[in-house]
Formats: structure tokens, C-alpha cells, sequence
């Protein structure tokens, strides 16, 4: 007999998470919900959530993320409430015998100054950008904590790198959000309003996107199957990097605004690009297949404007 495995999501209501669960929900095939295992999606990570599930296992989404624009205004924010919230869950996980974590990095840890693609060995090869170092230095050190646990105690705990997520239920505010629901909500208001659109920066900034349902199923794979205690890029190939502008087209087209639409050039850009490699991934799991990048615009729109009541939209004005 198999013991069952008891799997906490910390961050369980965000982007990532609820992604997660609509996969564990919906899924028929390897990614969907598998007898032995008992999902649960948490808002906060407490000792007392710990206490009453007693899990084997943890996905470790929870942490105060935010775009470019939210990144350049709270770096001491970013830099202690993510230690000390990794720092919770991990230990916490520590002290209650945690088979297995699995946290989120971001492509945004890695050096600014770097050859490309980026990959997997070259986190802590340099300073990461500028504009998201509080950021990027604590999900470093998630790696960092987690080489520690596994020489002193043996533990697996592990991390993956997604690039720039999207998808339902995104924050879709319009100051603090990442890009896509950033220019979903300001384009569907310019068309509900008569108003300009007006993508912030250049539009050449180059990034690649994960659609959160594809990263959903790769979460799953790696608490499933990934053992290394070293990190994992998920992400999508470098062909299919596109620019901002790609990104502010495909949105335009989506929700059918007609209207007058433009680049702000006084605002940031952030860094050019950050091109980075899926080829470990490709070697476990080579015929993965991503959600091509026009049809989860278009779902992620449709789930805006179907939701717009409950989703996460700041306060438009
Ligand atoms: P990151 O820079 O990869 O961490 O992620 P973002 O999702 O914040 O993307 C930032 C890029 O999109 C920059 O080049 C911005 O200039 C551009 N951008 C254009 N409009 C927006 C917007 O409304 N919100 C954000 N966050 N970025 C925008």
C-alpha cells in the first residue's frame, strides 16, 4: 500500500496557483488529479496550516511580486517580505519532515550582464538588474537555503524559473500589475471610454511568456517526477520570444479596439531581454507541448472580460 501524498500550494489563490488547481481539476491525462494525493490550495503559510495538514509535500507560490513599475518603487518591500516569507515556509517545511518542496524563482534572479541564452548554472554569476535587485536577490537565496538543506539535512527541496507568466486570474491592476493583464485592462478601458492606449516604453523590450496553464502542468511534473535540488528553466523556446509590441498587437486584436494606440517612451523599459534556455526541460520532457502564444491571449482575454467583477483590477479611475 502507498501512503497518500498531502500537497500544500502556498500562494494557492494567485496566478500560478489557481492555475494549478484548474489543471489538478481538469486535466485527463498525466497532469490531472492522481489517487494518492490530497491537494491543498492555501492563502497564508502559517506553523498552524502545518500543524493541521501535516503535508509531504509543498509548492511554495506565495510572495509579493509585482511588474517592472511595482519593482522599481518597493525594493526593500520586495527584498524582506520575501526572505522572511521563504524563510517561513521553508524552515517550517524543515521542522515538519517535508518530503519535497517545490518554490518559484523567476527569470529576473539572473545577472543582467550575461551571455545568451541564459541557463540554468548562471544565477549567481552577477548582479541582477537594477530594477527588480530586491526581488531578484531573495528568490536567489531560495536556491542558496535550499543547496544548504539538502548538505546539512538531505532534504529535496528544489526551484523552478518560469519566464513572464500570464493568464486567469492575473493581477490586472493597472499601475502594480505584470504587462499582459497591464495592457489587457488599459486596452479594454480605452475601448470602453473612447480613450487612447498607451503602452508604457518603447515595445521593443524582448520577453518570452508561459501561458499559467502550461506552467501549471510543469509544476505538477516536477513535484511528480523532477529530483534534482538544482533549478529548472520552464519556459517556452527562444524562437518563441516576442516584444512588447508583439504582445500590445496581439491584445489590440483580441478585444477589437479600433482606437488611437501608442508608446510612451518616457516611461522604463526594464531589461532588453532576457532570453533564456528550456533545453534541461526539453531533455525530460521533450514533447511537452505549450499553448501557442495567440490562444492564451485570447483566453486570458476572455476570462477578463467574463470575470471583470472578481478579478484583481486595482482601482480604475
Ligand atoms: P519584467 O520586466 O519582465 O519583470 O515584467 P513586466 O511584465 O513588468 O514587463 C515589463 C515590460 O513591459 C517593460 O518593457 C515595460 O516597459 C513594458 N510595459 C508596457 N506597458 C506596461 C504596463 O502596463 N505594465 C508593465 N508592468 N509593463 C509594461
Amino acid at each position: 500500500m502507498t501512503t497518500e501524498k498531502v500537497i500544500i500550494v502556498t500562494g494557492g489563490s494567485g496566478l500560478v496557483g489557481k492555475a494549478i488547481e484548474w489543471v489538478i481539476e481538469n486535466d485527463n491525462g498525466r497532469f490531472g488529479r492522481k489517487d494518492g494525493e490530497k491537494w491543498i490550495f492555501l492563502t497564508k503559510a502559517t506553523r498552524a496550516i502545518f500543524e493541521k495538514y501535516k503535508p509531504t509535500h509543498v509548492i511554495h507560490l506565495a510572495a509579493l511580486v509585482g511588474g517592472l513599475f511595482k519593482n522599481l518603487k518597493y525594493k526593500l518591500d520586495f527584498l524582506r517580505d520575501n526572505l522572511l516569507i521563504n524563510d517561513n515556509v521553508l524552515h517550517t517545511a524543515h521542522e515538519y519532515k517535508v518530503e519535497k518542496v517545490v518554490s518559484c524563482l523567476s527569470t529576473c534572479v539572473f545577472p543582467d550582464k550575461t551571455t545568451y541564452p541564459i541557463d540554468e548554472t548562471m544565477i549567481h554569476n552577477g548582479p541582477p538588474h537594477h530594477s527588480n535587485f530586491g526581488y531578484a536577490y531573495a528568490k536567489r537565496l531560495i536556491d542558496t537555503q535550499n543547496k544548504a538543506y539538502f548538505d546539512q539535512f538531505g532534504h529535496r527541496f528544489t526551484s523552478v524559473i518560469p519566464t513572464n507568466v500570464f493568464g486567469p486570474h492575473d493581477n490586472y491592476d493597472l499601475q502594480d500589475s505584470h504587462v499582459i493583464p497591464g495592457l489587457i485592462h488599459k486596452c479594454y478601458l480605452a475601448k470602453k471610454n473612447g480613450t487612447p492606449f498607451v503602452v508604457a516604453g518603447t515595445g521593443k523590450p524582448l520577453r518570452q511568456f508561459i501561458y499559467s496553464r502550461d506552467l501549471a502542468k510543469l509544476f505538477i511534473w516536477v513535484l511528480r517526477e523532477y529530483d534534482q535540488i538544482d533549478p529548472i528553466i520552464l519556459s517556452v523556446g527562444e524562437k518563441d520570444e516576442v516584444s512588447i509590441k508583439d504582445v500590445a498587437d496581439t491584445i489590440v486584436k483580441y478585444l477589437g479596439f479600433g482606437g488611437s494606440y501608442s508608446f510612451d517612451t518616457t516611461k522604463a523599459d526594464g531589461q532588453f531581454k532576457k532570453t533564456a534556455s528550456n533545453a534541461k526541460l526539453l531533455s525530460y520532457l521533450p514533447d511537452f507541448e505549450f499553448t501557442q502564444f495567440d490562444v492564451a491571449i485570447q483566453e486570458s482575454v476572455n476570462w477578463f472580460l467574463e470575470n471583470y467583477d472578481k478579478a484583481r483590477t486595482g482601482n480604475p479611475t
